[in-house]
């Protein structure tokens, strides 16, 4: 009897543990390895391979530059309403497979890992780290309902904890549904996200220092129509933080 009772746990341990690894699979999503006990969905070579942007940047756009006193070339040629961005990583193969599942696999514990790495750059600068509010691109209803969750809410927690700010996904509010911003020109994506979005309680955004959060910046069209709202909705200051970038030359 005995024995059975242990044959019986010992089934059930190991039909747990296929049900954690279909839920986990013990591989890497990036690379195939087999992943270690701590590891969960992406292993930590693959991690390691996300280069973060340390050193002076462009202030519009983020890009490594030799100095961050003034725009890069392309900066310099457009108008924009926040202040300051600051991006963790160029946009490259590991950092577009870990926003996809990030974004369309519901991989929360990625966005928690990215927002937590962002964290640490903006903690360490000064230009990002006096900020009152953090504040999500949100989506616009009929996407959240689809996707069940805003990943970018997700990255901007750990940022709120980590700056000790609190993360407001209640202010600003996407009012059109725009289309996709891929295969739209640089001037086509200000035009579609342009209005696109509105602050919903301008009594808590009104005199604000307001840090936005995004997982990609492609043109700077969203950020720009976000950061608009934000300002016309009473914030005193805007500053972006986004996890990576392809620094398109427009
Ligand atoms: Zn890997
Ligand atoms: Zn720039």
């Amino acid at each position: 009897m005995k024995r059975s009772i242990g044959y019986l746990k010992a089934v059930t341990r190991s039909i747990g543990s296929s049900i954690l690894d279909f839920v986990y699979p013990p591989y890497c999503s990036l690379c195939n390895r087999r992943l270690d006990d701590m590891e969960r969905v992406v292993c930590e070579r693959c991690w390691g391979k996300i280069r973060i942007i340390n050193g002076p940047t462009c202030p519009g756009c983020g890009r490594p530059m030799k100095e961050d006193t003034q725009d890069c070339q392309e900066c310099s040629k457009k108008r924009r309403s926040f202040r300051y961005v600051r991006v963790l990583t160029p946009f490259d193969h590991t950092v577009q497979k870990i926003i996809h599942l990030l974004k369309y696999n519901r991989k929360r514990s990625l966005g928690t890992r990215l927002g937590r790495m962002l964290a640490v750059s903006l903690l360490h600068d000064s230009r990002t780290n006096d900020v009152d509010l953090v504040v999500p691109v949100p989506l616009h209803k009929s996407r959240l309902r689809e996707r069940g969750y805003n990943q970018s809410y997700f990255l901007a927690q750990p940022i709120g904890k980590d700056l000790s700010k609190p993360v407001r996904d209640d202010l600003l509010v996407r009012v059109k549904r725009t289309r996709s911003q891929t295969d739209l020109s640089p001037t086509e994506r200000v035009k579609n996200v342009s209005e696109a979005f509105k602050v919903k309680r301008p009594d808590e955004v009104r005199g604000r220092k307001v840090m936005l959060v995004d997982d990609v910046i492609t043109t700077g069209a969203t950020v720009e129509a976000c950061s608009r709202a934000l300002l016309e909705g009473g914030a005193i200051d805007v500053v972006v933080a986004a996890v990576a970038s392809p620094f398109e030359t427009l």
